[in-house]
């Protein structure tokens, strides 16, 4: 072993688990560090809370002076809980958050001192935000943005600072972040959803998303990561041979969880559940080393910020015990990648959920009306949906081992394949007495109240209905998941309000009842969604083949995937469902493919630096010392070397070649990168994914063939079976 990775070692076997305080109550903490509704009872004044509640529940606007005294008693239980500074925590266009933090010191002119926080600074700041990527809408425009509060997710305090979520937008309002769209797209589903929830409830006025987030992620020691460029610099590795032992035997997942990654867990539990973050489920993934933390599902604009707010703590806690969290989709080949699981669905103000079949027939008939609409909104819109879940990273994992494939298709099992099957033979127009009897004993009637023992079981689908939900499973695990939400919850608005425009259409033209009207367009619907609907492999080389056929698009990098925000049609859609304007989508469309073409572009000078500084090297030390091996058999006589010497002879062959070709493919991929140089960013994401990329793996086929030759005394860099499997 070098000394690199023995001393590594060395510091790993001396580590103890990290001593965590015992909390008895979860619930005795829960929420203690969040500004929510029961603190703000404490803080606010009578109308002060009821303002904010309104803007909470109905949206309406908070005004000035009113901000004010928000403001102040929010700065108050702040100071009183360790505040010292506040900072507009926001979502711009990369993907993580990003603060800027002030604090509540302020010196007044007279040498008086006091801490102060004023509505004005509660309501809007102006960050400095010329670094942060903006699609030229900023350039263009105005070199300013803004950031305002947004109260429907509550602040909180993240060590000593107060945190105040907030949108991030121009000078001109235009959208420059994740959180802006999103809550755009859930009023516009809260309106579709409400109009039609209502041909069965007359009581509902208001519909939120709900969204249950399971994250997963490696866990590894942070002396090997520290011995890896590629993991520091990208967060994944670009080398590293297999291990022997891999996931093959399967024994890792649910299995008993090490110590000191327990003592992690705990700590990551109790924080996060003192954020106000409900998680619930701690568990072994199926590669080693990687793991899953998921909370109980909130409303969506909540949970993203939730999930947020974890990913950025989950970092920090790791390093107290000298763990590194790795959110890559894929941080090492030949094992598995991490996603994020996103249980979607939609409630009522009145506790209904809206996917969740009943005990009635009237329930059932509400679960199949959102449903249906549900599927037929991503067959319409299955470009969009891979588009929103398209990164450098998830290229990596979206058809790799055990990851939904790039194919947007959905599931939803044996009982359910059967009820629509049913119902597409419903005649068309009035239906006959007998006919009603019969749809409501045998078809609707029949949906079990409880669906989840039948469905989930076919994990390779992206996009599956799991009894009361569905589980868009093809999201990224480091991805801001605001991103996909906003397309889910757009798409389905839209399907959702033209649902309820032919229903109407039909019972006025055709003189139906509501009923059999509804049951009409379902019936449509069904027939027109067919194509998406897939209970197969979801992995195999035939299902590729057979979604072809069907017409459904199958775009395996992500400048290819987001091609489609470029489409006429997917513009006027975000228009139309007031979710981005064509200039704010040509500027996310921007973002995104230069996010791309630079992270890319990241992973090739770290694949060349690495190649040069540290495999050619090692490999060279031990062709030298192979070299000096058949020096000194032929120096005995030539019988021995004739005999002795040439298995190291033909060592040194073998790595001498190798090494020549690690450094011809190298030489030839800093070329390639020159060359992008004098191409926009769209042309050299295009190149990236088309022509660079592919290289890696040429080069890595080499340098891992190095690895397994070298002498294990000098290879300089953790490997796998180090790094996946010492803790
Ligand atoms: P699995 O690993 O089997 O998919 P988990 O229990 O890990 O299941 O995760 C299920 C997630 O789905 C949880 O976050 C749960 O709160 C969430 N969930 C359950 N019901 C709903 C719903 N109606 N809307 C959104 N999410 C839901
Ligand atoms: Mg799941």
């Amino acid at each position: 072993m070098s000394k690199v990775r023995f001393s590594a070692l060395k510091e790993i076997l001396g580590r103890k688990p990290r001593k965590i305080d015992p909390v008895v109550k979860r619930s005795a903490i829960f929420a203690e560090k969040v500004f929510d509704r029961e603190k703000m009872k404490l803080y606010l004044s009578k109308t002060a809370f009821k303002a904010v509640t309104e803007a909470i529940d109905k949206g309406k606007k908070i005004d000035r002076e009113i901000a004010e005294h928000i403001a102040a008693g929010m700065k108050n239980w702040a100071i009183e809980n360790g505040a010292t500074h506040y900072t507009h925590w926001f979502q711009p266009l990369t993907g993580t958050t990003a603060e800027k933090h002030d604090s509540f010191f302020e010196l007044n002119p007279d040498g008086s001192y006091l801490e102060k926080f004023s509505g004005s600074q509660l309501v809007q700041q102006e960050p400095d935000a010329s670094s942060f990527p903006s699609g030229g809408i900023r350039n263009t425009f105005e070199a300013r943005g803004y950031t305002a509060w947004d109260p429907t997710s509550p602040a909180f305090i993240h060590g000593t600072t107060l945190c105040i979520p907030t949108v991030f937008v121009s000078y001109t309002g235009e959208a420059l972040d994740v959180k802006t769209p999103l809550l755009r797209s859930l009023s516009a589903l809260d309106e579709a959803a409400t109009a039609v929830s209502r041909y069965f409830h007359r009581d509902v006025n208001k519909v939120i998303a709900t969204l249950g987030w399971e994250q997963e992620y490696f866990l590894i020691d942070s002396a090997f990561y520290k011995a890896r460029p590629d993991l520091t610099l990208t967060g994944r590795t670009l080398m590293g041979h297999q291990p022997a032992r891999g996931q093959q035997l399967d024994d890792h997942y649910f299995g008993s969880i090490p110590e000191r990654v327990m003592a992690f867990m705990r700590e990551l539990e109790i924080e996060s559940l003192k954020l106000g973050i409900p998680v619930k489920t701690r568990h072994n993934e199926v590669a080693p080393a990687q793991f899953e933390v998921a909370p109980v599902f909130e409303e969506a604009n909540l949970a993203v910020d939730h999930n947020l707010l974890l990913m950025d703590i989950m970092k920090k806690i790791a390093h107290k015990h000298h763990f590194e969290v790795l959110l890559h989709e894929k941080p090492f080949e030949g094992i598995n990648g991490s996603g994020k699981h996103n249980n979607w669905s939609m409630m009522t103000n009145t506790g209904i959920n809206l996917l969740s079949p009943g005990k009635t027939p009237m329930k059932n008939l509400e679960f199949l009306v959102f449903f249906i609409n549900t599927i037929k909104a991503v067959n319409d819109n299955e470009a969009l949906l891979r588009a929103s879940i398209a990164s450098a990273g998830n290229d990596h994992r979206l058809g790799a081992n055990e990851a939904p494939p790039a194919i947007i298709s959905v599931f939803i099992g044996e009982q359910l394949t059967k009820i629509l099957q049913e119902l597409k033979n419903v005649s068309s127009g009035k239906l006959s007495p007998q006919e009603k009897t019969d749809l409501k004993l045998n078809v609707v009637g029949k949906i079990p109240e409880i669906l989840l023992d039948n469905t989930d079981r076919n994990r390779t689908s992206p996009f599956a209905f799991t009894g009361n939900r569905f589980e868009f499973r093809a999201v990224g695990s480091s991805a801001n998941t605001g991103n996909p939400m906003t397309i889910l919850n757009m798409i389905v608005a839209k399907q959702l309000r033209e649902f309820k425009k032919e229903v109407d259409t039909i019972i006025q033209k055709d003189k139906l009842k509501k009923d059999e009207a509804i049951f009409n367009v379902l019936r449509e619907y069904i027939k027109q969604s067919e194509r998406i609907l897939f209970e197969g492999d979801g992995y195999s080389k035939e299902w590729e083949k057979e979604a072809e056929k069907r017409g459904l698009s199958n775009a395996k990098t992500t400048p290819e995937a987001l091609k489609v925000y470029k489409d006429k049609n997917v513009k006027k859609l975000f228009e139309e469902m007031g979710v981005l304007t064509e200039r704010e989508l040509e500027a996310k469309y921007e973002v995104e493919i230069e996010q791309y073409a630079m992270k890319v572009i990241i992973e090739a000078g770290v694949l060349a630096d690495m190649t040069m500084n540290h495999v050619i090297p090692a490999a060279v030390k031990y062709q030298k010392e192979l070299a000096k091996v058949v020096k000194n058999l032929k120096n005995i006589d030539s019988k021995t070397y004739q005999t002795l010497g040439q298995e190291p002879l033909k060592m040194l062959k073998d790595l001498s070649d190798n090494i020549a070709k690690v450094s011809e493919l190298v030489g030839k991929l800093r070329k390639d990168l020159e060359k992008l140089e004098k191409l926009d960013w769209e042309a050299k994401a295009e190149k990236l994914a088309r022509k660079i990329k592919p290289e890696f793996d040429k080069i890595r086929h080499y340098t891992d063939k190095l690895e397994m030759m070298i002498d294990d005394e000098i290879w300089p860099l953790s490997k796998y079976r180090e790094i996946l499997f010492i803790r």
